[in-house]
């Protein structure tokens, strides 16, 4: 990272301060250091040597990288650009190194899905978690309770009167833990006439790494990943987690040219795919849609879960009035679980006063980190992706 870049971003800052109102860290602890100002103030103080990076450690690593303050910004700082590049200043933890490594190679391998269900059974679960320390539990609970271990594939062959073509990005996490979303994914664009493409040699999007000071890494999984989609003859890359969404939206930024359009698996059906209200069964639920930072900040697509639900005929549809992150923020639950649970703590006190029956969001890390406070507090609350009650009213609405 060219380090003049840095300096003349951070120097772009008027120090107006219209972005503390956004900033989830400052509103928690009202110190200037966790605001997006102070922040850059530490940041600029780093570049021109006035405080060691080490010092500034603990504001930094504070943030969730959320980017609520660049939607506030009268001088339009690009703020996620400035915190990932000083992160690769800092030196990575050991759980951010070896969580780094984990999510680059560990979801693609069958292996770990086998050994991750027989984890996943009770005896062994309830022993492991009982004998493990503070790290083990606190992964332990954003785990849900089985997974599937179903092979996602590419039709062989076109649909009927295809409509078009797209590819499926899979993401790391999202196929290791959330894999019924990108099996109702497919289901619902094939339904639609949409030939899906599975490319077998994606990977991870580089996301976690891009932001916890990694960028060489973040390079490369992305190199890989324009290797996977770019030769391909598709309309769109649909993603169904919205980090991964807002990574491959913004490629171009770290010098990747992703040769295709990448759209949120939502946006994409409202757009493009025409699903009448005629073709989905009655669902006579109520459901309270959380908007994920990325979706919301980044991809600039939060509206189109409702607009896609609404075709659901009966659901009682509301949105998750949160106005800051949730907490999840990628590795940030893991790392700064004491702040993660914090910022979790309003969107659980809205559950438990509205009870919901379902609570649908358009992340993987949201999913997981809103179901283990969900568990906690004892809610009978089922969290899922939109998509998958899409697919879900499909079957019902076509079953005989
Ligand atoms: S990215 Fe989010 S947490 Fe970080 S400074 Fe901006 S608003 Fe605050
Ligand atoms: S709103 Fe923009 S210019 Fe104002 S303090 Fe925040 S980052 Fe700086």
């Amino acid at each position: 990272m060219n380090p003049n870049s840095i300096t003349t971003e951070a120097d772009r800052c008027v120090k107006c301060g219209l972005c503390l109102p956004q900033c989830p860290t400052y509103k928690l602890t009202q110190d200037e250091g966790d605001s997006p100002r102070g922040r850059i103030s530490l940041i600029q103080a780093v570049m021109t040597d006035q405080i060691p990076e080490p010092h500034t450690r603990f504001h930094l690593d504070r943030c969730l990288v959320c980017r609520a303050c660049e939607t506030a910004c009268p001088s339009g700082v690009r703020y996620g650009f400035l915190i990932d590049a000083i992160r690769q200043k800092s030196r990575q933890g050991l759980l951010t190194g070896l969580a780094n490594a984990a999510v680059a190679s560990l979801p693609y391998r069958r292996i770990t899905r086998s050994l991750l269900n027989i984890y996943l059974k009770p005896p062994l679960r309830r022993i492991l978690r009982w004998l493990g320390g503070k790290t083990v539990r606190r992964l332990d609970s954003l785990l849900p309770n089985a997974i599937s271990t179903e092979r996602l594939v590419s039709r062989t062959t076109a649909p009927d009167q295809p409509r078009g073509r797209v590819a499926l990005f899979t993401g790391c996490v999202t196929g290791l833990l959330e894999r019924q979303t990108l099996a109702a994914a497919i289901q619902v664009l094939e339904h639609c006439h949409y030939e899906v493409i599975i490319p077998e040699n994606q990977g991870c999007c580089g996301a976690i790494h891009g932001h916890s000071g990694n960028p060489d890494k973040a390079h490369k999984l992305g190199d890989n990943n324009l290797n996977a989609f770019n030769p391909l003859s598709v309309e769109a890359i649909i993603t169904c987690a919205s980090g991964c969404g807002a990574q491959l939206q913004e490629y171009g930024l770290h010098g990747l040219d992703l040769q295709h359009p990448v759209m949120d698996i939502s946006e994409f059906l409202l757009k493009s795919a025409d699903i009448g209200a005629n073709v989905l069964g009655k669902l006579d639920k109520s459901v309270l849609v959380h908007t994920p930072c990325t979706m919301k900040n980044v991809m600039k697509s939060e509206h189109a879960v409702a607009g896609l639900l609404k075709k659901i005929p009966g659901l009682q549809l509301e949105a998750l009035a949160l106005t800051d992150c949730c907490g999840s923020a990628g590795s940030y639950m893991l790392t700064q679980p004491v702040i993660a649970d914090q910022l979790r703590e309003p969107a659980i006190e809205i559950l438990r006063a509205k009870r919901p029956d379902i609570l649908v969001t358009s992340n993987t890390g949201c999913a997981m980190h809103l179901r283990a406070g969900i568990v906690q507090a004892s809610l009978p609350i089922e969290v899922c992706h939109p998509v998958e009650l899409i697919a879900r009213q499909l079957k019902i609405a076509n079953s005989p």
